[in-house]
Order: C-alpha cells, then structure tokens, then sequence
C-alpha cells in the first residue's frame, strides 16, 4: 500500500488513541485488570493456585494457618482463577494502574486457620473449606472433621458392624 493510500486512510479515520493520562482511558467491557479475593468468602482450597498459569498466586502453609498470596507482578490478567473459583470468591476488576516503588503493595493475602484430624492430629482443611463442605455436602460433620485416612477406617469400621462382620 503507497504512502498515500495510507495517508488517505488515516485522514479518513482520524484520531484512534486516547491522549492517556489526559483522557480517561478505554476500557472495553472485556477488558481484564488486576483479580480481587474476597477473604470472607475464599474457602483456602487452592483451586486458583494450581490453575494459575504464572504463579501469581501461592498457598502457603505454616502448620496452623494457610495463607493465599496474590502478586500481582505475576499476574497476566486471564481470570482463570476467577472461573475456577468454587466460592465465586474472585472478581476480575478493571484495575490497571498498579505501579508500586514497594514490593509489598503488590501483594495481598487471604489468612485461614487450618484444623487438624480429630482421630490422628494430622491437617485435614481449612476452617472455611469444613464449614463449607458441612454445609453443602453429605458428609457428615463427625467424618469431615477427620483426615481422609482416619475417615475411611472410621468408615469401614461402621459398616462392618452394621452388616455384622465378626459377629456370631
Ligand atoms: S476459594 Fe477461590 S479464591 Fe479461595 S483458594 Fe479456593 S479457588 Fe482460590
Ligand atoms: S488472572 Fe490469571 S495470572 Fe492472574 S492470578 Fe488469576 S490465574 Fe493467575
């Protein structure tokens, strides 16, 4: 295409961008910035993190809570996490002004205390993730509050008395 041509075009179309930061800029309805969690409705379970193509986000464990970090230094912006959220805990904003001189103002946490097996002591889930599978799921709370190795001896031991394993 000739000079011209070109010249004719952009004539023809005028302006296109926007004098940013004098304008406001355009943000389409697509568009996708930095995530937001919700503390009071993550549960912990880590589904963002293992989805989470850059590692923007971490679930660390200190024996008695788990903390989910979000660095938004990492984060490209695809709102994965956003679809995989079983708690609908993470909303996709259009923030992207997000320059920091300070690490730290780039980061944000979700704290949860964790809770232990009942039988054997070992970390089972998160507080929000028992309340919530009590809530939502048949398990009963006298077997979700147990590690999966207990609930299955507990489990096993129910049934063989009720179909009288052992019994005369
Ligand atoms: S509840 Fe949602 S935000 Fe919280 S850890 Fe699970 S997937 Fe991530
Ligand atoms: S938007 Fe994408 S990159 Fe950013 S935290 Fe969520 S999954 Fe990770």
């Amino acid at each position: 295409m000739s000079i011209a041509k070109i010249l004719e075009i952009a004539l023809k179309t005028g302006r296109v961008t926007r004098k940013y930061p004098y304008e406001p800029p355009l943000l389409t309805s697509e568009f996708r910035g930095a995530v937001r969690i919700d503390p009071s409705k993550c549960w912990g379970c880590g589904a963002c993190v293992k989805i989470c193509p850059p590692n923007a986000l971490a679930l660390r464990n200190s024996g008695k809570e788990a903390t989910l970090e979000y660095f938004v230094g990492r984060c490209i912006f695809c709102g994965m996490c956003a679809e995989v959220c079983p708690a609908k805990a993470i909303e996709v904003t259009k923030e992207f002004e997000l320059s920091s001189t300070s690490l730290e103002n780039l980061k944000s946490r979700v704290i949860h205390r964790l809770t232990r097996c009942s039988s054997c002591g070992s970390l089972v889930w998160t507080e929000a993730e028992l309340k919530s599978v009590v809530k939502s799921s048949p398990i009963a709370e006298e077997y979700a509050v147990l590690c999966p190795k207990c609930r299955k001896s507990k489990f096993a031991r129910a049934a063989s008395i009720r179909i009288g394993v052992g019994s005369e």
